[in-house]
């Protein structure tokens, strides 16, 4: 007997039957005397049709409005599931971000949860209904639907785990587990059994979007264990918890890749004091998230200075810097959407040297250029060209000992 949260991603509610498989098990963990409250994700592909939808309708659309077309994804498959469930006698009510009190900021598109009213949610459990709650969405203060970044119903899952003080957070996905590398892209990459939160916070936030980085992050917060497990076979998945056992020996733990992001290029900059400030401030008033900085120093009072930002701002980006280069009297700005980030990851590589090398030699022998380079104490990332991601991802593996045997 626990409280169990399980969520269930797009893959997993896809269709009217994945909808139906969903209900027996969830059904399965009910009557095995659980209280259960469900998270679900809007059908795979809605999302992105419906941002398709609304890029039709105008080139840009207006963030509130987008939020509130966005949410009728997981509203959709959160009525599905329930009336599901209900046919098969079991008692189901559906709630909505706003109706399960997931109060967020006011940032649209990307909101962080602020608190979540767990009373209503609890006052359900307690009558004995299975609750199926819309995740990705919220409501701002002002009574607005929010919502919470792609990917995003893996954070409504943990956040509302932690504020009914759930024993165990499922997510259900379409891989057994957290593997080495993405395994739809690297075949030897190898099921991890135990992963720790700050291990997974790494690996989610160099790309391995099996978990919504805020969802680990929360996780590790209220110290909820994650079990990461496909929703089409019973198999045991990959646990996120605290502590894990063994990997902390391994140099290089795992290998990420990011198609997600493109590269602005400001071409003579003046090399002067307040230069970066100018070229910085605009993109972090309009809510862009800068990656990587580079900046080469050249004689003559000028440099280059190069920038990552997340593929989706890079047109409103680039547009920025053209004016920011007219004012600061840069020579030229221009960009490439082409690029990917792969990294080797791993806290064993604070104590090891050669790490940097191995990586490089690995990409040199199969030609691939990097374009960028940036480390910290526990991982390397290059941009390279974004048509070599999956072999680049495949020799990485393969060089630093991760293959399956
Ligand atoms: P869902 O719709 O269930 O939320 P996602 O597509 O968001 O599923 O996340 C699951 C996907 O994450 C997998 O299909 C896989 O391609 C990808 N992925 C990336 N890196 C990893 C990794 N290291 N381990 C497992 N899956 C990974
Ligand atoms: N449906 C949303 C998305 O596609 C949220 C999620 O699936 O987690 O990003
Ligand atoms: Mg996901």
């Amino acid at each position: 007997m626990g409280l169990i949260v399980q969520k269930f991603g797009g893959t997993s509610v896809a269709d009217l039957d994945r909808i139906r498989n969903v209900a027996k098990r969830v059904a399965k963990t009910f009557d095995q005397g659980n209280d259960v409250v469900v998270i679900l994700s809007a059908m795979a592909g809605v999302t992105d049709d419906l941002i398709e939808m609304a890029n039709k309708v105008t080139s840009s659309p207006d963030k509130r409005e987008l939020d509130v077309l966005l949410a009728t994804g997981e509203q959709t498959t959160a009525a599905l599931l329930s009336m599901t469930l209900q046919s098969m006698n079991y008692p189901a009510q559906s709630m909505l971000g706003y109706q399960a009190e997931v109060v967020t900021d006011h940032t649209f598109g990307n909101a962080r949860i602020l608190e979540i009213g767990a009373s209503r949610i609890k006052d359900l459990i307690k009558k004995h209904n299975i609750i199926v709650i819309a995740g990705f969405q919220g409501c701002d203060t002002q009574g607005n639907i929010t919502t919470l970044g792609r990917g995003g119903s893996d954070t409504s899952a943990v956040a509302v785990a932690a504020a009914i003080q759930a024993d165990i957070c499922e997510i259900y996905t379409d891989v057994d587990g957290i593997y080495t590398a993405d395994p739809n892209i690297c075949k030897k990459a190898r099921k991890i059994k135990e992963i720790s939160y700050d291990e997974m916070l790494n690996m989610a936030s160099l790309g391995a979007k099996v978990l919504q980085i805020r969802s680990v992050g929360f996780a590790k917060k209220y110290n909820i264990p994650l079990h990461v497990r496909s929703s089409f076979s019973e198999e045991e998945g990959t646990m996120v918890v605290n502590e894990d056992s063994g990997m902390e020996q391994l140099v290089v733990s795992g290998v990420t890749h990011n198609k997600d992001e493109a590269r602005i290029t400001l071409k003579k900059v003046p090399d002067q004091p307040g230069v970066a400030a100018k070229i910085f401030t605009p993109i972090s008033e309009a809510d862009i998230l800068v990656d990587m900085i580079i900046q080469n120093t050249r004689a003559g009072g000028e440099t280059d200075l190069t920038f990552t930002v997340p593929k989706s701002d890079f047109e409103s980006a680039l547009a920025i810097e053209k004016t920011v280069a007219e004012e600061i009297g840069a020579e030229d700005v221009f960009g490439d959407r082409n690029i990917a980030k792969v990294s080797v990851i791993g806290v064993g590589m604070k104590n090891h040297s050669g790490v940097a090398s191995i990586m490089f030699h690995t990409l040199a022998k199969e030609n691939i250029n990097i374009i960028m380079i940036s480390t910290s104490e526990i991982r390397i990332s290059c941009i390279i060209e974004e048509k070599y991601t999956e072999l680049a991802v495949q020799v990485l593996h393969t060089a630093f000992g991760l293959d399956e045997e």
